[in-house]
């Protein structure tokens, strides 16, 4: 079968390697749509180490090829896969922590993932996609998954108010998400004016641009008291600092962005004064997949409009170099199988 191999940073070839050999138990999927972000960049530009040669790919959905003992599936079925792999028996998958497993992995990093012809998946880690949920949109339910898994975390209720700071695909999500669960009013930031009015296109109630005033605004919509809840979805330590400020006093913070930065300059102070609940979220479970399934096939949930484009597989290192790149226009690239 065909498959992009990743061979050292920046070296994607296209190679023909042998079918999985489906073990007991296991699911033969042959691959129909993948997404890619920002970890395959990172693991393409070497930022990630990966024992190489590597497949990537962890956003993937295919048709069921060969079943071994999952039920309710059959040959032909639609499915997504859950990227993550835990051991079952360890502290925290007894506790049922299983995205923190410490055994785990993520396919398309420390194993081979979906940007392949053929993959096989335990059994357990499919999950049927109903009809109208389209091949160009199902492979955004895993990062859709991560966001519900970490909302879970951060506990919203009805008329809570809710920052979105940063309208990334994540940001979007969470917009979305949180007005889902009753959140008002829910209010994106973002620099980018088109990202701003696709956000309020999914149901923010008001956007701003970060330069625009956003703690006297966000003031003015909470009553003068700040947000309940402040979603980090850039990854910066400065919009973590805007976060700090934009949360009302025994609020929470939910860091989904992913900090690399090693040095911290914060008001430590701000975040014991105000007593703020600070949540980091990690991957998802299986409990969150069915969820997500639910909610777009329901159409709580949009995923079509952060879709901005579908390239050939072929296409994948162009797709992968396209996320380096500054372009607001750009939100999802979805890479076509078939
Ligand atoms: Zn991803
Ligand atoms: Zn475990």
């Amino acid at each position: 079968m065909k498959a992009m191999v990743l061979q050292s940073p920046e070296s994607l070839v296209q190679g023909e390697i042998e079918n999985p050999t489906v073990e007991a138990g296991n699911t033969l999927i042959k691959i129909t749509h993948s997404g890619v972000c920002g970890t395959d960049l990172k693991i393409y530009q070497g930022g990630i180490p990966v024992d190489y040669p590597r497949i990537m790919g962890h956003e993937m959905i295919g048709e069921i090829a060969e079943v071994g003992g999952a039920e309710g599936v059959e040959v032909g079925s639609r499915v997504i896969i859950d990227p993550v792999v835990y051991c079952g028996h360890c502290y925290q998958c007894r506790r049922g922590q299983t995205q923190l497993c410490p055994t785990g992995a993520i396919y398309g990093r420390d194993r081979d993932g979906g940007f392949t012809e053929y993959m096989q998946t335990a059994a357990d880690a499919i999950f049927p996609l109903p009809d109208n949920i389209s091949g160009n949109t199902a492979p955004l339910l895993q990062v859709m998954t991560t966001c519900l898994h970490a909302q879970r975390l951060a506990d919203i209720f009805p008329g809570d108010s809710v920052v979105v700071l940063g309208l990334g695909v994540g940001g979007l999500l969470h917009v979305q998400l949180a007005k889902a669960r009753g959140a008002y009013p829910v209010i994106g930031i973002t620099r980018s004016p088109e990202r701003r009015a696709l956000a309020e296109q999914l149901g923010a109630d008001f956007t701003f641009a970060p330069d625009d005033d956003v703690d006297k605004k966000v003031l003015e919509l909470t009553g003068g008291v700040g947000a309940d809840l402040v979603i980090e979805s850039v990854g910066a330590v400065a919009v973590l600092e805007e976060a700090i400020n934009l949360a009302r006093i025994g609020g929470k913070l939910l860091l989904f962005g992913i900090y690399t930065s090693t040095e911290l300059k914060l008001s430590l102070y701000q975040l014991y004064f105000k007593e703020l609940a600070v949540i980091n979220a990690r991957a998802a479970k299986r409990e969150d997949f069915p969820a997500c399934i639910d909610l777009v096939s329901r159409g709580a949930v949009q995923l079509e409009p952060i879709v901005s484009h579908v390239l050939p597989f072929s296409e994948l290192e162009r797709a992968i170099t396209m996320l380096g790149e500054r372009d607001n226009k750009r939100m999802k690239v979805i890479l076509d199988h078939t």
